[in-house]
């Protein structure tokens, strides 16, 4: 049999699966021996307390019962031969359109303007050093995307992003800790990013998908009012079924070129943000008073309205480092 239980206990008997166990057969009034197995659903820390406390949604199997590993099978097809969807960068926007065209059976054709993201990680190593900047191998541009040599967040305030579940369990299919399906705040670590992206590329590769590095891309190819490809600063040229442009942010030759053409661009609301930093050891004394062992570096969140506007932090970087991340061109640095 399987129940739904939520508990609230201690960092010490949540790190242990006995302590786990026996908190579940209390709940439950059963015994120990009747407990199968505990699987975690959802893990929080409530500090709100002197004591600080995990939340705990659990999933308690009992008698014959067993958890099913979640599901991680992905429908990727071989698309060698299928029609080819040219996508426009190496980021995430870029690398899951081109994971769910293999799901759909399309073949994805990946141009990215900086190098593999072993290789990036020169640049960035050049760039903290010697301060030399590669226009297209730095923090932002090269495979993986800005936000590759990060923490790797993976929470949003926002409840209208699609199926987050989803993209949680590709990236465990690609080598994050499976621990990122049940965190509240799940993050994948600076030092296994790197790797999973490199393992996307593997499974985009082995069902025949391509990816050209080096290969910035300049204009696109308009035929009968259609966008059907794309050129590259070579002038090779790509054409394809579709074109994806997933080039982010920081791609500011793209916005130049659509404003010369005078295609329609749309401009996303934004937020303005400051930073402020904080010796950890004292985020970490406010919010767990003394107690911290077993726990993870504290966080915290500040939220106030102001009129009509919100105001939030949108991101704590605990035990973060600063560092040079953008290229600025002249032209358009302030
Ligand atoms: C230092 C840092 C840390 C971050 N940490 C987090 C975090 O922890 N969690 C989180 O959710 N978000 C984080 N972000 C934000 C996150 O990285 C971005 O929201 C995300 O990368 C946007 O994805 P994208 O694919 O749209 O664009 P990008 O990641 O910007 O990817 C665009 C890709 O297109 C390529 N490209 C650009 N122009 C061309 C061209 N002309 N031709 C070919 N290729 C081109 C680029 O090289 C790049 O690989 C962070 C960002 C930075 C800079």
């Amino acid at each position: 049999m399987v129940t739904d239980l939520q508990l609230r206990i201690s960092p010490e008997a949540a790190a242990d699966n006995d302590g786990l166990r026996h908190a579940a057969a209390a709940a439950l009034r059963v015994s120990f021996a009747d407990v199968a197995a505990v699987q975690i659903v959802r893990r929080s820390l409530d500090v709100r307390h002197k004591m600080p406390m995990v939340q705990l949604q659990l999933k308690v199997y009992t008698g014959a019962s067993q958890p099913e590993p979640p599901p991680l099978h992905f429908n990727y097809q071989n698309v060698d031969d299928k029609p080819p969807v040219i996508i426009a960068g190496a980021g995430p926007a870029g690398l899951f359109a081109a994971l769910k065209l293999l799901e759909k059976g399309f073949k994805p054709v990946i141009l990215e303007r900086g190098k593999t993201v072993s290789e990036r990680k020169y640049d960035i190593a050049r760039l903290v050093r010697e301060q030399t900047v590669n226009p297209d191998s730095n923090r932002c541009f090269g495979e993986g995307g800005a936000g590759t040599f990060s923490d790797g967040k993976l929470y949003t305030r926002s409840n209208k992003r699609g199926n987050i579940d989803e993209v949680l369990r590709q990236l465990v299919f690609h080598g994050a800790d499976p621990n990122i399906l049940i965190e509240a705040h799940p993050h994948i670590g600076t030092d296994k990013l790197p790797r999973i992206v490199a393992n996307i590329r593997q499974t985009i590769t082995a069902h025949g998908g391509e990816y050209h590095f080096d290969t910035r891309v300049t204009n696109l190819i308009v035929k009968d009012n259609t966008v059907v490809g794309v050129e590259d600063a070579q002038g090779r040229r790509y054409e394809g079924i579709a074109v994806v442009l997933a080039t982010g942010h920081s791609a500011r030759d793209m916005y130049e070129l659509f404003y010369r053409n005078g295609w329609a661009l749309e401009a996303k609301p934004f937020a303005m943000g400051v930073r402020a930093e904080h010796p950890q050891a004292l985020i970490n004394d406010i919010q767990y008073g003394k107690n911290h062992r077993l726990l993870p570096p504290a966080e915290y969140a500040l939220t106030a309205q102001t009129g009509e506007r919100d105001v939030f932090s949108f991101c704590m970087c605990p035990g973060g480092v600063i560092s040079a991340s953008l290229y600025c061109r002249r032209r358009n640095s302030g």
